[in-house]
């Protein structure tokens, strides 16, 4: 299948309302993305990322006043993080109704509902006809799509269009919060913190991470993920620990060890999540080996940005 590149939401919207799949940008990570009315696109999805048939898709929306096209209720505390957080990098699980298909949800009682920031990605969902289900933009088990180009590199000739945008500003992919129980729990960290959460909802809980590994409330999280090909080993600042003689590369927000190959010096942790996918992307052209990540505090996204690298070096 030929992929065309292009900069016009208009004509990637035309694609997809036709049932074919999109890579659209977003300020967390590029989506892949397709109409939630066509099985036939939901199942693409599946295939084109080799993704595990269990692992449900989030719904990108334009505006939050169209939640109810997919949700079968929005409880009180959903209503309070809308107000907050949407539109931005903040995914809501919620009951759906009879209009989403299980193809979505994977068999699922609830979905998971986003409405993002991002001007492309606005103009894009606004002209699209339905909802649209959207995971990364990437093979599964990858690092997250960042940029065009990295779609292009995992999905080019195995969908129909990538709508061309800037670089995604936060990196990471979104925070999700379930909110189809009460108190709401945190899935996944991103960009918007507990704290900032509990500043709104304060009974929002944390899942504890081990719950995550070994029965996972939010089923993607069992399966391995962000991994290049290269080995990740996390490190503490100032450890030097990278060894002579292999082709190593390092990531961190102190000072780089002065045998590594390639260094990424972060100026902050915001700055570490924007660079940390496409610099392991990168690692891979170069055929670095082994990719130090030093681990950043454990406070506002420098706690998402350690998921991630936790996952990086399990997988
Ligand atoms: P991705 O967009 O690739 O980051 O994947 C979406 C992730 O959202 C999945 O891997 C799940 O962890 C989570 N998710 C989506 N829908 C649900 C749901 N109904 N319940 C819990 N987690 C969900
Ligand atoms: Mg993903």
């Amino acid at each position: 299948m030929e992929t065309i590149v292009t900069e016009s939401p208009r004509i990637a919207a035309s694609w997809l309302n036709k049932g074919e799949l999109v890579a659209f940008p977003t300020e967390t990570v590029y989506g892949l993305g397709g109409d939630m009315t066509s099985d036939t696109a939901l199942r693409q999805i599946f295939t084109a990322k080799g993704r595990p048939p269990d692992n449900p898709l989030i719904l990108h929306l334009d505006s939050p006043g169209r939640i109810q096209e997919v949700a079968l209720e929005i409880p009180e505390t959903a209503e309070r993080l809308i107000r907050r957080f949407f539109p931005g990098p903040l995914t809501l699980i919620l009951k759906k109704n009879e209009n989403v298909s299980p193809l979505v949800t994977a068999g699922l009682s609830t979905v998971g509902i986003r409405c993002p920031a991002h001007p492309v990605a606005h103009a894009f969902l606004k002209q699209c006809n339905h909802p649209v289900a959207a995971p990364s933009a990437n093979i599964s088990g990858r690092p997250s799509s960042t940029d065009w180009q990295a779609v292009h590199e995992d999905l080019k000739g195995k969908i129909r269009c990538v709508l061309k945008g800037p670089q995604s500003t936060i990196g990471l992919e979104s925070t999700i919060v379930d909110c189809s129980v009460y108190p709401p729990r945190l899935l996944r960290r991103g960009a918007i913190s507990l704290s900032e959460l509990k500043a709104s909802v304060p009974e929002t809980t944390a899942s504890a991470p081990a719950e995550n590994t070994r029965q996972p409330k939010s089923p993607g999280l069992k399966y391995s993920h962000y991994t290049p090909a290269a080995r990740v080993i996390l490190c503490r600042p100032d450890s030097q620990q990278s060894k002579p003689g292999r082709k190593s590369a390092w990531i961190g927000l102190s000072e780089p060890p002065a045998d590594a190959a390639k260094t990424a010096l972060c100026s902050d942790a915001d700055n570490y999540a924007y660079r940390l996918f496409s610099f392991f992307r990168e690692c891979d052209r170069e055929h670095i080996e082994v990719i130090y990540c030093e681990v950043p505090p454990d406070e506002g996204i420098g706690h998402a940005i350690r998921d991630r690298l936790q996952r990086a070096a399990e997988g």
